[in-house]
């Protein structure tokens, strides 16, 4: 579970988060949405410390990340997984070495860390692809091994920033099950951040529409986000709930 409260975070006298209160329930898909500049990329950043918020609270599982600082701030940073737009894999690594980074980074043994590739890749259904570099994948399988890449150190809650973005919809709609899976099968709580409003349609369980820093409006997502009529919609529509 994710708990943001009063989440506000400025640049100078630049406000660009506002107050921003925002939970995520256990294995559950949390949506937010909004324009370009909204204030998306900067909640992303902000929410998993890699940029300290101006004030505000952000709780994983009831314990307060920004009250940490040092090693423990590291060690609790792993609760929180990110996957990025178009994934941002190292170029000169291979899909398998860009998995194990975060591994590596935390000084996981080599043993385990070849486990523990293998069993991401084939969660995401990368296994195939292990040995390829990111420029001999496509955007779909590069957000696949962003994925796994950033489930590497089972997190409770896994953000993705824009993950399907410049994707085309069939390609979308196979991310998004992915992460379907993920919270199903593995009780991953998420937090989609988008402009897409058919991204939120498609696999959200609650959403938030941000605008100009703030949480303009929330609720349901047939509430927040009405009709649409995209050919992603359409093939989002015959998914179960
Ligand atoms: P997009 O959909 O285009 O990715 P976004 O919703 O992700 O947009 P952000 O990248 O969070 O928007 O930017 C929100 C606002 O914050 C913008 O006006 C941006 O200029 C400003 N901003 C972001 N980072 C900084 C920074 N480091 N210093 C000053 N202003 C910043
Ligand atoms: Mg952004």
């Amino acid at each position: 579970m994710i708990e943001i409260s009063g989440l506000t975070k400025s640049y100078g006298s630049t406000t660009v988060l506002d107050g921003i209160d925002l939970t995520v329930a256990d294995a559950q898909i949390g949506a937010v949405v909004g324009p370009s500049g909204a204030g998306k990329s900067t909640l992303a950043r902000t929410i998993n410390l890699l940029e300290r918020p101006t004030s505000g609270t952000i709780a994983v599982n009831g314990r307060d990340l920004t009250a940490l600082s040092g090693s423990e701030l590291r060690a609790a940073r792993r609760e929180i997984g990110t996957v990025f737009q178009s994934a941002n894999l190292l170029r000169r690594l291979t899909a398998a070495e860009n998995v194990a980074l975060p591994l590596r980074h935390h000084g996981v043994p080599d043993n385990q860390v070849r486990r523990r590739v293998h069993e991401l890749l084939e969660r995401v259904g990368m296994l195939h692809r292990a040995n390829h570099y990111p420029s001999q994948l496509s955007g779909g399988q590069r957000q696949r091994i962003g994925i796994a890449r950033g489930l590497a150190l089972k997190p409770s809650v896994l953000l993705s920033d824009e993950a399907t973005s410049g994707l085309d919809p069939d390609t979308t709609l196979s991310i998004l099950t992915l992460l379907r899976e993920l919270r199903d099968d593995l009780g991953v709580t998420i937090l989609v951040i988008t402009h897409e409003m058919d991204v939120v349609r498609g696999i959200a369980d609650q959403v938030a529409r941000l605008d100009h820093g703030r949480i303009v409006e929330r609720g349901a997502v047939a509430d927040v986000v009405r009709g649409s009529d995209s050919d992603l919609s359409r093939a989002l529509l015959p998914l179960p709930p």
